[in-house]
């Protein structure tokens, strides 16, 4: 079947994604990290960005939070810059694990393996393996640097957030020794896992992760400012991750209702890729069981059935300028 969706539409479903999900409730801030625990809970934003750079925001889209989890993504695909999507394949897995993100089970059940570069274990492991080995100072820079391409603009650490789970990171702690007595991180543990920290604390944006879902559904080019920032053949391979742990032990519920691949984080951010055609992002503090934002959850869930999209919908979609 052969679909045309306009931008006006497109428009329109956001807008009223948008407002519809402003009136959901429930859930509550993460509150094992302190600083996310005071964040204002009714900060909400949606933004779509189509493959074309075509940009549709509602809400609080230019406010910084803590891209958390999401921030998994980008160091997955550096990783596979840097490794293949083969390397990361052999170093860390691409499992889902049907479990917590920050699971220690997960790693004695994935027969010591992390298994996915989307959980705790598999992202400090991901941390370990950027380039140049044992260089702290420039494995930052390749990080953040992959963010500001994929996002087009830079992120910024967020000092307050970055100490304050530092100073609650026990559990990451456990982790990555772990991991490092199984020989599955590639680098100086406290180094990788203290990356792998920063990395959680980057202050992001709702249109800002819109873009970098956008760059991945186009392939690696970002559309708004024409980098070609990965190779083509890693586009797939990102989003079978997203598509398969992206919500962790409630990513078989989310792909089947909202039909979108998609990554959360537990500031509060969900990104989606839909490929080919748009990057879509959500940001609202309330998170329920598992650490996903029960406001973005919805707007996003609104938005692909107002348009009625499915990834894996049995038709050609082609979105028009009116
Ligand atoms: N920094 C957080 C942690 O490691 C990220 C978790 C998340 O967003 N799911 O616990």
């Amino acid at each position: 079947m052969e679909k045309i969706i306009t931008h006006d539409q497109i428009k329109q479903a956001a807008k009223e994604a948008f407002e519809e999900a402003s009136k959901v409730t429930g859930g509550k801030n993460a509150d094992y990290i302190p600083y996310l625990a005071n964040i204002d809970p009714n900060l909400f934003g949606l933004t779509v960005t189509l493959t074309d750079g075509t940009t549709y925001s509602f809400g609080d889209t230019e406010y910084k939070f803590g891209i958390e989890s999401v921030s998994k993504v980008p160091t997955a695909i550096l990783a596979m810059i840097q490794h293949t999507p083969e390397g990361v394949l052999k170093q860390i897995g691409a499992d889902a694990t049907g479990l917590p993100f920050n699971s220690v089970f997960a790693i004695l059940l994935e027969n010591d393996h992390p298994s996915t570069p989307l959980v705790n274990a598999g992202a400090i492991t991901a941390c370990s393996m950027v380039a140049p080995q044992g260089d702290p100072q420039e494995k930052w820079k390749a990080i953040t640097g992959n963010i500001t391409d994929l996002c087009g603009s830079a992120p910024q650490l967020i000092d307050e957030l970055y100490e304050s789970e530092t100073a609650t990171n026990f559990n990451n702690r456990a982790i990555s020794w772990l991991l490092k007595n199984y020989n599955r991180i590639y680098d100086e543990v406290d180094m990788s896992l203290d990356l792998y920290t920063r990395q959680c604390s980057l202050g992001i944006t709702a249109s800002q992760l819109a873009a970098m879902g956008a760059t991945i559904a186009n392939d690696g080019t970002n559309p708004l400012t024409g980098k070609q920032v990965f190779a083509p053949e890693i586009a797939p391979k990102i989003t079978t991750l997203i598509a398969t742990v992206g919500f962790y032990q409630h990513t078989g519920d989310w792909l089947y209702t909202s039909g979108i691949p998609a990554k959360t984080g537990v500031g509060g951010g969900v990104m989606g890729v839909m490929p080919g055609l748009f990057g879509i992002a959500a940001f609202a503090p309330p998170l329920d069981d598992a650490g996903n934002s029960v406001k973005a959850q919805a707007a996003i869930k609104l938005f692909m059935q107002k348009l009625g999209l499915g990834i894996f919908n049995n038709e050609k979609v082609t979105i028009i300028s009116d």
